[in-house]
């Protein structure tokens, strides 16, 4: 697999270099030369979930890992499954949310901390990555008692959910985490400084598991073939997807779904009020706004770091960013959502009321919705227990970590600071 750097086209570097540095020269992601296209995706759909991810993958990878290694890869990585559910008359959710962290990023997660171990040079290796809450999870359990992996992790302080926090900052050994006193946009900026520096690079090591790493794109690729192997052909024959967005990691992977040739109509890019890109997608300007803290703050993104790559791929595959569907929803109508599919028996979470209403506003005879549910309610108990009065349950990890004592510490936003971290952990 080659790839080439977006923002400088002449840096091109293999899958294994692309995963093991994460970003580009000039902080340019890293994007596929060429893509396959699988012509008979009735026979891939056919699959099971792993063998099908598995020549997915191994096509996107080529000759770098065999099909073998990439198979036990996969095996490694997707130990849970992402079964669709009917909502109502033609609509579906797609639940991401059956992994060890209840949330999406579980797949990527997984799938890259395995490609890292498959492709590591023996050298040492430093995460740092930022999150907005489920990132940080999914990582930290990924990588948890990994050899020669130290990983460290930045959060907005007291800007995600009090049980996301217990889920990945109670674990120790290899996984540090720093709670960040300003918003996710400043985690965000502080990681992309440590990536401008060469020496601290070299130093320590530096990968990000942000979604600028391709190997976690590459991943959230497969549930969407996923989700149409679960519905018949004529179901699935004009399907739109809607995608609850905020790095825009996940709509990327969609997109690569559909260039790969998974046949997909139309997506909807569903946000919160943090809008950026609805804005854009209305007016031609990118104007990034001061981030507002929402109930569906996994998404309270103003600076979509995944967007370029949307872009680059519009422009190879000739489609118009017109084509794209978008939304932006407030907290008072995401919780309207979430009552709205409670009393269809459905239980949801503000991320994937979002991608719902959206959907259901935009959705025409004759097609087929799916609304990806990028997490468990139970990960927003807080806010899904004040929409709907209910007390619903934690599930098995989220209640062993709520009891036990978080081991962050607190920083401010601080450069210098981040280094004498990345320093120390060593
Ligand atoms: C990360 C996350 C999102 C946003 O996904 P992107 O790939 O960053 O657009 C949406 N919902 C939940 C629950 C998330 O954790």
């Amino acid at each position: 697999m080659k790839l080439y750097n977006i923002k400088e086209n002449d840096e091109q570097v293999s899958f294994g270099q692309a995963v093991r540095q994460g970003l580009g020269r000039n902080q340019g992601l890293f994007f596929p030369s060429e893509l396959p296209c699988f012509d008979d995706i009735d026979g891939l759909l056919a699959e099971d979930f792993t063998s099908r991810s598995a020549k997915i993958l191994s096509a996107l990878i080529g000759d770098e890992l065999s099909p073998e290694a990439v198979k036990a890869l996969v095996e490694n990585a997707f130990q849970f499954p992402a079964p669709i559910q009917k909502v109502k008359d033609q609509v579906y959710a797609l639940e991401l949310f059956h992994g060890p962290t209840l949330a999406f990023k579980d797949f990527g997660g997984r799938f890259m901390a395995q490609s890292l171990a498959a492709v590591s040079d023996g050298g040492k290796i430093t995460i740092l990555t930022a999150t907005s809450g489920d990132t940080g999870a999914a990582v930290a359990h990924a990588f948890y008692g990994m050899e020669n992996i130290q990983v460290v992790i930045l959060y907005p302080k007291g800007k995600i959910s009090p049980l996301q926090e217990k889920l990945f900052c109670t674990l120790g050994k290899n996984i540090h985490t720093v709670a960040i006193n300003s918003d996710f946009d400043a985690c965000q900026a502080l990681v992309k400084k440590a990536f401008d520096d060469q020496a601290l690079r070299a130093e320590v090591g530096l990968n990000s598991a942000n979604s600028i790493n391709i190997s976690r794109l590459m991943a959230q690729i497969c549930y969407y073939f996923e989700a149409a192997a679960q519905m018949s052909k004529a179901e699935r024959e004009n399907l739109v997807v809607s995608v609850p967005s905020g790095n825009f990691g996940n709509l990327t992977a969609g997109m690569l779904a559909k260039a790969l040739g998974l046949p997909i109509k139309r997506f909807i890019a569903a946000t919160n009020v943090n809008d950026t890109v609805p804005r854009y997608l209305e007016t031609g300007k990118w104007e990034p706004k001061a981030t507002i803290a929402t109930t569906s703050n996994a998404m309270d993104v103003s600076q979509p770091n995944n967007w370029p790559r949307i872009e680059e791929l519009c422009r190879i595959q000739g489609w118009g960013l017109e084509t794209l569907g978008k939304g932006a929803v407030t907290d008072e109508e995401s919780a309207a959502s979430v009552r709205e599919l409670y009393d269809l028996g459905y239980l949801c979470e503000p991320h994937g009321a979002i991608a719902y209403r959206t959907l259901g506003q935009q959705l025409q005879p004759g097609e087929t919705g799916l609304f990806l549910c990028t997490a468990h309610p139970a990960k927003f108990k807080e806010v899904v227990d004040e929409i709907l009065e209910t007390d619903i349950p934690l599930p098995g990890p989220l209640a062993k970590h709520s009891q036990m004592a978080l081991l962050s510490e607190v920083l401010d936003d601080d450069f210098e600071a981040l280094k004498a971290i990345l320093r120390r952990v060593q």
